[in-house]
């Protein structure tokens, strides 16, 4: 099996692509100007801030960035296009040639360009609704070779690429887009607009096996496009796909060639890099640190600032613990501390955390338990309780009890006292 994708994400920008209309309004049809409508004679102004986030995309995705960048008019006609061409990229796009690392392969980046996404059509019984809101929105499009040849690997390729994306600024978990080229015989099937992470492996599964049982019963496959239902978790015949000659691409002419020599571009975040060089240095295990900061900046804002200070082990069940306990605010300075107190074999809970996030100290103090302390009472309740001991031997649920009277006294991880005490009745 060979799939390649096309993705497509919204950049993350305040204003439309061309215009100055808001990219977020809500209410339909109140975010529109003669350019995003496109009337005859309005001129498109390139929004410098989606072509410098577009940048940064290209730029993670290790592209070779274009020095000189320029747009095209794909030509066709549409009622979410009143001006019948859609502004977008091909050989003069962002970024050429690039790829994702996956754990046992690369999967190659063709292209990253920008695009301007047409109107959104509201479809109601015998009419149709058009909100122009959406005309002009911004979107990225990622295209890759077809190099993913799995299920497993299109999940791995797709979460590598939201971590990517994440720390690019743009969060495709709220909404993607993809086009999704899939093939077992010679023929390749595309099946357009799949919206979603989950649809998307839904979409190939189906696909994939729809493809397969018609190669065992020696039939062809046609070489067309299909559609996705959700809601039928399956894929249906629909138009036949226009060649790029049918587009009838031209340049446009109301906007410059844009050079990409001066523009700084962020140092990209790839997690998985990130943490394998964590995970051998510090002999730390690479699927946990990824795990913690996958899809989570604060994390690895401690983390990188944890490791230089504590051992990784401390590190990891502090992260883990502040994402337990819901923080979301905790400072450098204060996640020192933390890793002090833990370092100490002082236990913190949601209260001792909120206590130090707000700097608290005495109740950090005063809340905080050590791991000894905690000890000493396991320890003293089964010499005072032999009734207990005897019980738990006979019946499990008599753990939970013992497990319960301490944690009436102490207010920290059920998870931690129930280690504690496994470990003191063996
Ligand atoms: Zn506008």
């Amino acid at each position: 099996m060979r799939i390649g994708l096309e993705v497509h994400v919204a950049l993350p920008t305040k204003s439309k692509l061309f215009c100055s209309c808001s990219a977020d309004a809500q209410e339909p049809n109140t975010a529109i100007c003669p350019i995003c409508l496109g009337f005859p004679g309005s001129k498109p102004m390139l929004n410098e801030e989606a072509l410098h986030s577009s940048l940064n995309i290209a730029n993670a995705l290790h592209c070779k960035i274009n020095k000189n960048t320029y747009f095209l008019r794909k030509v066709y006609f549409y009622p979410d296009l009143p001006k019948s061409y859609q502004i977008t990229q091909l050989d003069g796009c962002v970024g050429l040639g690039g790829y994702v690392q996956l754990e046992k392969k690369k999967v190659r980046i063709r292209r990253v360009q920008i695009e301007e996404d047409p109107a959104k059509i509201i479809r109601e019984d015998d009419y149709c609704l058009l909100d122009f809101n959406r005309s002009g929105i911004p979107l990225n499009e990622i295209v890759t070779e077809p190099d993913i040849e799995s299920e497993e690997e299109l999940r791995e390729f797709v979460n590598e690429l939201r971590s990517i994306l994440y720390y690019a600024g743009v969060d495709i978990d709220k909404e993607m887009k993809a086009d999704l080229n899939i093939s077992l015989g010679t023929e390749r099937v595309e099946i357009k607009n799949v919206t979603g992470i989950k649809n998307l492996i839904d979409a190939t599964r189906y696909e994939s096996k729809r493809q397969s049982e018609l190669l065992s019963h020696n039939q062809n496959i046609k070489k067309e496009t299909r559609s996705y239902s959700a809601e039928s978790m399956s894929t249906v015949s629909s138009r036949e796909k226009e060649t790029d000659e049918e587009y009838g691409f031209i340049y446009e002419p109301d906007l410059a060639v844009y050079n990409t020599d001066g523009i700084g571009v962020l140092k990209p975040q790839i997690v998985s890099d990130i943490a394998k060089g964590y995970a051998e240095k510090y002999a730390a295990s690479k699927e946990t640190l990824k795990e913690l900061v996958m899809f989570d900046k604060e994390s690895l804002r401690l983390l990188e600032y944890g490791v230089e200070r504590s051992k990784i082990g401390t590190v990891i069940s502090a992260i883990s613990l502040l994402k337990r306990t819901g923080s979301t605010s905790m400072s450098n300075d204060n996640f020192g501390k933390m890793l002090e107190y833990m370092n100490k074999g002082m236990l913190l809970n949601e209260d001792t955390i909120k206590a130090l996030e707000q700097n608290r100290k005495v109740e950090v103090e005063k809340g905080a338990v050590s791991s000894e302390e905690i000890d000493k009472a396991i320890k003293e309740l089964i010499s005072q309780r032999p009734d207990l001991v005897k019980e738990y031997k006979t019946n499990p649920k008599a753990f939970n009890f013992i497990v319960g009277i301490i944690l009436k006294r102490y207010k920290v991880s059920p998870k931690y006292v129930s280690e504690r005490l496994a470990e003191a009745l063996r």
